[in-house]
């Protein structure tokens, strides 16, 4: 059987997989370029030894120069023995272990000189023949060193297998196997061919186990995405994690298009796309500039990451300056100009944060926590600006407020116009931490939303509003109802209206006792859930109150449509007392809200002076500091009695 035939197959199948690589966009980043090379490193071995091969095995194979022989047999042992490197290689780069070497010179010094020592035995080996050489007939045969290159080979691709299992909880267990696979595929085929020098398995073997490869492990639907060509989510989450497990010090540069959902809803499909591949194909451009060997990563919704070494300290303010000044000029794209809003922060992992769900968190609001000023921020600048790290520290102080019960419920009452009398308050929380005293509720509100501990948040407020309502005290205040605030994210949980009927039988309060808040941003998700909750807490009796108006895009549509009593005209109407034109839209709000049968609440008044403007106004109710600020129970308590008297 002509054994050469195993060679030319394996060259097929190995151009197939180059193609492939390059096709399918696998040649950003590190792990794909030595996969790459390992590929075309072997396309080259077997197709030499197919040329070697197919000299020696010609029926007369003297009519070859002898050159020509001991060059294609040199190339072909140099270079096969050459991939046992790269396989170690690899694995390095898989697990991103390099700076796990202490002696990284030592270990390049190593493959350096062996493999110099190598050349230069192939070099003079036609004149020692103790490498290979070519008998009295022209056959080609061993000579009394080559058993060397198994030397070097077993080496390295023991070297290879120790520190692939050394690092066995990198990977899952189908690609920890198939990267084994490729090391004990190699060493079967090396034993038979050994023992059976003619059949030509080695080359079969390697491309089989790199079809292998590319199917379990090499998997650019995993890593790549389809839009930007960059890498995506998944792999930026697995590489991070695997620096903060690793030890290794990165630096990501956080780059988020903050008006992504601006430009989104102006662009087409199309449009959004291929504009983020713009600015992906600038990124890229100015990584290859710089020669700086970034990994590129495009997560979702604008936002990209650049990672390199924290100790490129110049790079990294090379690149992101650069980035920052290209994106700020903004954009032209099909005939417009587009202006990029991009934050572009340089944040070092571990030193500015701790773990990989902290560096999510922070990359996701970065636009939250500070203006945008055009300039590069830098994560360390702005963790000492804010209170409360850059991460999850808020998390911890809420879930060791729920435990401990630090969470109070004040009350603002609310003062109706016409009875003038108070008729009924806002339940406001409050959180109290040990280390951070008071913390403003806008703050831990939005964070609990986001970790959901807002639906134990919501189930507290309801008990302590319900406890205080069903207490003697407060029937003798003669208030109608208190004033409940609910989030979105309550809004959209399926059980909420179970919950709070729940707690009312608990306590036998009756629905009417309770007016439930939502705001514009809640009306705006119109969502099923959300729709059901309102539609089925009214039917119950409860009726609600749409908070912050005027704050929002109002639609007056949606407004409408809500089963609404009372409107709360936000505190940002009052703030601008002088402008003219304010009173105009004002006075017009009123009127139109009124003949829609609504009650009107103007919220944050102050003085005396509006008070009194309001009253002429016709809004029913006022509730601000003029009256009082929020204020614990018993206080409440205390004051509405007094204002009895
Ligand atoms: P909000 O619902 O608009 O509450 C009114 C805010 O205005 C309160 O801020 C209140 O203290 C403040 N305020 C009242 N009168 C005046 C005034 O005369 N001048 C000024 N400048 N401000 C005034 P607070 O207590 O800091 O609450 C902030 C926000 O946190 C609330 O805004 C509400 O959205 C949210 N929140 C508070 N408690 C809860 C709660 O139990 N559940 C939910 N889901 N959200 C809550
Ligand atoms: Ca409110
Ligand atoms: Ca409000």
């Amino acid at each position: 059987m002509e054994s050469v035939y195993f060679d030319i197959c394996a060259s097929i199948i190995l151009a197939a997989l180059m193609f492939s690589a390059v096709s399918r966009k696998m040649t950003n980043g590190m792990v794909n370029q030595i996969f790459m090379f390992i590929i075309a490193i072997n396309f080259i071995t077997s197709s030499v030894d197919v040329w070697a091969v197919a000299m020696d095995r010609s029926p007369d194979p003297c009519v070859y120069s002898m050159a020509s022989r001991y060059i294609s047999h040199s190339l072909y042992l140099f270079l096969h023995n050459f991939t046992s490197v790269v396989y170690f290689a690899y694995i390095i780069c898989i697990t991103d272990t390099w700076h796990r070497f202490k002696r990284k010179r030592l270990l390049t010094g190593i493959v350096a000189g062996a493999y110099g020592l190598l050349i230069v035995l192939l070099a003079v080996n036609p004149f020692t023949r103790i490498m290979f050489y070519f008998d009295e007939n022209g056959i080609y045969t061993r000579g009394v060193m080559f058993p060397l290159f198994y030397l070097y080979a077993f080496f390295f691709m023991l070297s290879g297998v120790i520190w692939l299992i050394k690092f066995k909880r990198l990977f899952n267990a189908e690609r920890f196997y198939a990267l084994l696979m490729m090391f004990l595929l190699a060493a079967v085929t090396v034993i038979i061919q050994w023992f059976n020098p003619d059949l030509l398995l080695e080359m079969l073997g390697a491309a089989i186990s790199l079809l292998y490869i590319t199917v379990m492990v090499q998997r650019p639907e995993d890593r790549v995405d389809s839009v930007t060509g960059l890498l995506k989510y998944e792999a930026y989450a697995a590489d991070m994690k695997k620096n903060f497990a690793n030890d290794k010090h990165v630096t990501s540069i956080i780059t988020n298009i903050s008006n992504f959902n601006a430009l989104n809803s102006m662009l087409n499909y199309d449009g959004i796309n291929s504009l983020l591949k713009t600015i992906a194909d600038i990124i890229t451009a100015i990584n290859r500039d710089l020669k700086a060997h970034a990994e590129l990563y495009y997560l979702d919704r604008g936002r990209f990451r650049v990672v390199l070494n924290t100790d490129q300290a110049e790079l990294i303010y090379l690149i992101s300056e650069k980035i920052n000044f290209v994106l700020r000029k903004g954009i032209s794209f099909n005939g417009m100009e587009l202006n990029l809003i991009a934050y572009v922060c340089i944040t070092r992992c571990p030193e500015d944060v701790p773990d990989f769900k902290t560096l999510m968190l922070f990359g996701n609001d970065i636009h939250n926590r500070t203006p945008y000023t055009g300039q590069v921020l830098r994560a360390s600048e702005i963790a000492q600006k804010s209170p409360f790290g850059l991460g999850n520290e808020l998390d911890e102080i809420i879930d060791r407020a729920i435990t401990d019960r630090s969470f109070m419920v004040y009350y603002q009452p609310i003062y109706s116009t016409a009875e003038k009398r108070f008729v009924s308050a806002e339940a406001l929380l409050r959180l109290k931490d040990e280390k951070y005293g008071f913390i403003p509720p806008d703050l831990f509100i939005v964070a609990a939303e986001r970790s959901g501990a807002i639906h134990k948040i919501g189930d507290f407020v309801m008990e302590e509003v319900c406890r205080f309502i069903a207490g003697e005290e407060f029937k003798k205040l003669g208030l109608e109802y208190i004033e409940v605030n609910l989030s979105v994210a309550q809004c959209m949980s399926p059980d909420l209206a179970d919950k709070i009927l729940g707690i009312m039988e608990k306590y036998g309060v009756s629905p009417d006792k309770i007016n439930l808040e939502i705001t514009e941003t809640a009306a705006d998700y119109a969502q099923n859930i959300m729709t059901e909750n309102i539609d089925r807490l009214y039917s119950e009796g409860f009726s609600f109150s749409l908070d912050d108006y005027g704050t929002g895009y109002s639609n007056i549509n949606r407004v409408a449509s809500l089963p609404l009593k009372i409107v709360k005209l936000d505190k940002s109407f009052v703030a601008s007392e002088d402008n003219q034109r304010m009173w105009i839209v004002l006075r017009n709000t009123v009127k139109m809200l009124k003949a829609m049968d609504m009650h009107i609440v103007v919220e944050g008044v102050e003085t005396k002076q509006l008070v009194e403007k309001f009253a002429d106004m016709e809004c029913d109710y006022i509730q601000g500091y003029y009256f009082s600020r929020p204020i614990p129970e018993e206080d409440f308590v205390k004051f509405v009695a007094n204002s009895l008297s």
